[in-house]
């Protein structure tokens, strides 16, 4: 801006300098011209008279050689009315030749007076002339050469060069402290605090448009600011991971969630995705989603199973990025395997039974039994038939749990539950000679009486089942300030070490034959671990082999 102020400045001085120059000469010329012009008319005026009065005699002695100073500037030439010159004050007469068809002589002899200008062929002189008839009809004319502008101009060459650099440069360093001192306050401008400048007046609508500008920026900055902590928040305290990529794949932000999932820290945002993550399948899933708009990709981080969830961002129909959601499916994954070996189980547990139901029924009916087997062959379509049925009811069982379907809790003794239990059991028992003992206090809680039941059947079941010849089962029911436990005891088989957790598992058998020879259907456990569920309890087994099984379930105060 300085050097622009000051080229403008130099500009304008050194234009109104020429500019003033040529019109400074041009005026003064002009009345230089006028001044001469009006001299060279008195002094023909004088001549003339001198010339009417003296003749040649006057002419001569003006002419004179010894005369001081002598006339050289002026030229008076009298000329007869034939044109013939009488006398010529710089070159003798005789010498001339007829002046009858000047023009100034034709118009002078014509009008009384005549003037005019006439120029050298190197137009750098110019000769100024004026005639006059005299009394005797005879014209005088006087003339006088000087310079032209132009031919002054050029010997006035050099001082006017001189002149003008030196003008040039006063101009230059003029212009230099001018432009210094009008951008001066404007370099000191405080920009952060425009109102309280006032360096000029014509910058007040600027300053106070940069002031409103100012104040409109803060807000925008303010809402800005805070929508990103609004936004950091939110994706700081998710459980999911989120990670923001532009269109070229670059991490533009990463929460907490998705940095532990990535095993990665804060500096990876401004870096490639494949940074935190060279799985060739995720790489794909970002491609296509970049492309298709949307994509989903599942893979194991930290052994955790992850969905990740990767979705196009579009701004005017282009792809502005792509936001990456990871979510936990590690439970939803294990449950959907576990729905699929159930189903897969639960085929294969029907189908044996009804195999062995179809066998016995076509050999009956095609008479290829003996009439002394019969009974044999019916009995096995009947156990067939009645695992059938405690199979199709546990699996309702389980479904029910599974979906929550649960009847309403009511209040219900735990140890008079345990007694009915025991009570159905105890033929069973004793046809395995094995000694079953209910003891503890009567602790009433809020459950499902039908499930409760079930639980506490199937526990004593499982350990008059399991148990050996003359073994004990003892269930105990204490109650205490944390809740009721209730504890079904054995001295049977035990499970080994490697086992005990997977007995909960559906279908799952330690010894596949002795649980199918005893009418087990591999899911007693399992419907006792959501029994127990249900009702917020815990369970814990121990279990020693060849020492036996106490399972324990306790359930909280209600
Ligand atoms: P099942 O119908 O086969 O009894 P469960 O789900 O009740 O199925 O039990 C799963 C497996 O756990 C049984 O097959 C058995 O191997 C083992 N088990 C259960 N209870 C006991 C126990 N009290 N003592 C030893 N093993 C047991």
């Amino acid at each position: 801006m300085t050097k622009k102020i000051f080229r403008s400045i130099l500009l304008a001085a050194v234009s109104v300098l020429l500019a003033s120059l040529v019109i400074i000469m041009g005026c003064l010329y002009d009345y230089y011209e006028n001044v001469q012009e009006k001299q060279l008319r008195d002094e023909l005026r004088l001549a003339s008279y001198g010339v009417e009065a003296g003749g040649s005699g006057y002419l001569e002695q003006l002419a004179s050689p010894y005369r001081f100073p002598p006339i050289a500037d002026f030229r008076l030439t009298w000329i007869a009315a034939d044109g013939k010159v009488l006398f010529d004050t710089h070159v003798p007469a005789a010498e001339m030749e007829n002046h009858a068809d000047r023009v100034e002589v034709k118009e002078a002899l014509v009008k009384g007076e005549s003037g005019g200008v006439r120029y050298s062929e190197t137009l750098t002189e110019r000769t100024l002339y004026y005639a006059q008839r005299l009394a005797d009809g005879t014209v005088l004319r006087i003339s006088i050469s000087q310079l032209t502008v132009f031919a002054l101009a050029m010997g006035m060459l050099q001082p006017i060069l001189l002149t003008a650099i030196l003008a040039v440069i006063l101009s230059a360093l003029l212009a230099h402290r001018m432009a210094k001192s009008i951008v001066a306050p404007l370099n000191d401008l405080d920009l952060d605090d425009p109102l309280e400048n006032d360096p000029y007046d014509e910058l007040s609508p600027l300053l106070v448009r940069i002031h409103q500008q100012h104040r409109q920026i803060e807000a925008q900055l303010r809402a800005l600011r805070r929508k990103t902590e609004e936004f950091e928040q939110i994706t700081e305290n998710m459980s999911e991971g989120l990670v923001l990529l532009d269109g070229k794949g670059v991490i533009l932000s990463i929460n907490p969630a998705a940095r532990m999932i990535f095993h990665a820290d804060s500096s990876c945002v401004g870096q490639g995705f494949l940074v935190i993550d060279r799985d060739h399948e995720i790489d794909l899933a970002i491609r296509a989603a970049r492309e298709g708009g949307h994509s989903e990709v599942r893979a194991v981080r930290n052994d955790r199973e992850y969905q990740f969830d990767i979705s196009r961002i579009a701004a005017d129909g282009l792809t502005a990025g792509t936001v990456l959601l990871a979510f936990d499916v590690t439970e939803q994954a294990a449950a959907e395997r576990s729905r699929r070996e159930f189903t897969a189980n639960v085929s294969h547990e029907l189908k044996t039974p009804l195999q062995s139901i179809m066998g016995s029924a076509e050999l009956l009916e095609n008479g290829l039994v003996k009439q002394e087997d019969v009974p044999q062959f019916v009995g096995v379509i009947r156990t067939e038939a009645a695992r059938l049925v405690t199979l199709v009811e546990d699996i309702i069982h389980l479904s029910q749990l599974d979906e929550g379907t649960a009847p309403e809790k009511e209040p219900v003794d735990l140890l008079e539950l345990a007694d009915s239990a025991a009570s159905a059991l105890r033929e069973r028992a004793e046809e395995r000679r094995v000694s079953l003992s209910v003891t503890g206090e009567s602790s009433v809680m809020d459950g499902v009486r039908g499930f409760l039941y079930e639980m506490l059947y199937d526990l004593i079941d499982n350990a008059i089942k399991y148990n050996i010849d003359g073994g004990k089962v003892e269930v105990a029911v204490s109650t205490s300030d944390t809740g009721t436990t209730v504890s079904v005891k054995d001295t049977g088989i035990g499970i080994p070490p490697e086992y005990q957790a997977r007995v909960f598992e559906r279908f799952f058998r330690v010894d596949k034959s002795r649980s199918k020879a005893s009418g087990g259907t591999g899911l007693g456990l399992s419907i006792v671990k959501h029994i127990a569920q249900y009702h917020h309890a815990r369970l814990d087994l121990h279990s020693t082999v060849g020492e036996g099984t106490d399972i324990l379930i306790a359930f909280p105060r209600t």
